[in-house]
């Protein structure tokens, strides 16, 4: 894949409110970013909108573009239901002289960061506590009580890998926590990487 603008990875337990984040990011204009739409082998849940949301893709399409090499990273994030980011999205984006942005499981993330290390800003979303996590998918209502047990069991998972991200925002007040993701986004773009520094 070309090298091209900057990535900017937000990941965090489901639940933790870090695509309302995201939203919020992708409405300010002067970040001049775009979201990174991932390809899953799941159904739509609610209002979900195919190419907006998610590409939502049959698990026989799934394991063909991995197979072809298509994807930039890919993850079997619960059983039989697989995550992707498509190389042609991220460099759709880039095309358009646009910063990325991802909403992505904390593999998928750190996968990421590891690929472009200089390129990509890492931000872990932290929720208050496991106890708060499951008051907030209950609410949710889209999920069978065995999905969200699922999404608890892997949350404790993902906690414990916080420390390797650039940045952990809690989210204990949106407010507040809207409010340093566009300061810690908008100070990372402004840096020129090391490369770009010796140019
Ligand atoms: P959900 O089913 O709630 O939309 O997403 C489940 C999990 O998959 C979330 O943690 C979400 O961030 C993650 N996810 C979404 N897209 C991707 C992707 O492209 N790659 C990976 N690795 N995870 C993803």
């Amino acid at each position: 894949m070309k090298k091209g603008g900057k990535l900017i990875v937000f990941s965090a337990p489901s639940g933790s409110g870090k695509t309302t984040i995201v939203q919020y990011l992708l409405q300010q204009e002067d970040l001049n970013l775009d979201f990174s739409v991932s390809a899953t082998s799941r159904d739509p849940r609610g209002d979900e909108v195919h190419g907006e949301d998610y590409y939502f893709i049959s698990l026989k399409d799934f394991k063909q573009h991995i197979k072809n090499g298509d994807f930039l990273e890919w993850e079997e994030v619960y059983r039989d239901n697989f995550y992707g980011t498509l190389k042609s999205e991220v460099e759709r984006i880039w095309a358009q002289g646009k910063n990325v942005i991802f909403d992505i499981d904390v593999v998928g993330g750190l996968r990421i960061k590891k690929k472009y290390p200089e390129q990509t800003l890492a931000v872990f979303v932290k929720p208050p506590s496991i106890d708060e996590l499951k008051i907030r998918l209950k609410k949710r209502k889209t999920e069978s009580d065995e999905r969200i047990n699922m999404r608890i069991a892997k949350a404790s998972v993902e906690l414990a890998t916080a420390p390797q991200f650039d940045y952990i925002i809690e989210n204990n007040n949106l407010k507040k926590a809207l409010q340093e993701s566009h300061d810690l986004v908008a100070d990372f773009l402004q840096k020129k990487t090391p490369s770009e520094a010796s140019e």
